[in-house]
């Protein structure tokens, strides 16, 4: 006998990753994972918002999205400063309605043994890497509890769960281990009112970021070396931890830290 505590129908599989009628704003979309990031949202079905200190290269991802004839906007937005985000939030729910899917993206690094880092230098790390994505989810929650419905993606990296890269960067570490912590304090606020808050924490990936990196044949070699999958990435690498996350595919998970590492922090 069927029994409607069990037999349920199963998933639709076609709709489980369409984000259409979202909109979904992306920081430091101007290049690297932030610009796939943005593709990837728009092929789903999301309008977009792209964002990037650098609104000229904002401008350059939203007109590539648009001639395929996806829907994207671009705005100038300096994660840091708050007049900036609180600008670019309100602009955007005038013009296009609320905000539900945030992807906290915009990141730097300065790398300098910790005995020689200037303290101008820490702060401008966890202004842009810590401050900003704070400043950006709130903001985005003032769209968010409303609805009662969105998705916090913050892009950390696997270096806010362990530490040891190849010369001093203590403010990159401890920025990303903080959004780690800070996605989980969202996610615990806010699921009761339906958002959830997780974080992508990615290897080693080809972007401006990275360049120097990449360009260290042997380094290059050995991080490949050592790790479990044998390479490094490249953003396009994000795409399905993007849509799952952003999507109804993940409605059950909130506040986790989903490691696209090739097992780099599996060993
Ligand atoms: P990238 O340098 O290629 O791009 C970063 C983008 O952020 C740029 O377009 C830049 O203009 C923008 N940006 C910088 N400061 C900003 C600010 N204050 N406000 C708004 N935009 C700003 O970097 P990426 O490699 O694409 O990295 C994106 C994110 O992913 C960063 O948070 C980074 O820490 C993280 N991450 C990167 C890697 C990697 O290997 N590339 C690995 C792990 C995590």
């Amino acid at each position: 006998m069927a029994d409607d505590r069990f037999d349920i129908a199963p998933p639709e599989i076609d709709s489980l990753f369409r984000l259409d009628e979202r909109i979904a704003l992306v920081t430091g979309a101007a290049t690297g994972i932030g610009r796939t990031a943005a593709w990837v949202l728009a092929r789903a079905g999301a309008t977009v918002i792209a964002t990037d200190l650098d609104g000229g290269g904002a401008e350059d991802t939203t007109e590539a999205i648009r001639a395929e004839g996806l829907d994207a906007h671009a705005h100038k937005l300096d994660v840091s400063d708050e007049a900036s985000v609180t600008g670019v939030f309100d602009a955007v729910r005038r013009s296009q309605g609320p905000v539900t899917i945030l992807v906290n993206n915009a990141g730097i690094s300065i790398k300098a043994p910790t005995e020689a880092l200037s303290l101008a230098d820490w702060q401008r790390v966890v202004n842009v890497n810590l401050t900003g994505v704070f400043l950006c989810a709130r903001a985005a929650a003032g769209h968010m509890l409303p609805e009662r419905d969105g998705s916090i993606i913050n892009i950390s990296s696997m270096w806010g769960h362990v530490a040891g890269g190849f010369s001093g960067n203590v403010s990159y570490h401890a920025t990303k281990g903080a959004v780690v912590m800070l996605t989980k304090a969202l996610a615990v606020e806010w699921g009761r009112h339906g958002i959830r808050v997780n974080d992508i924490a990615p290897t080693f990936l080809r972007t401006h970021l990275t360049e120097a990196l990449f360009a260290d044949e042997d380094l290059h070699r050995m991080l490949e070396q050592t790790t479990p999958l044998g390479r490094t990435g490249q953003p396009n690498d994000l795409a399905g931890a993007l849509l799952f996350l952003a999507s109804s595919s993940s409605a059950l998970v909130t506040g986790h830290s989903l490691l696209v590492d090739g097992g780099w922090t599996a060993r």
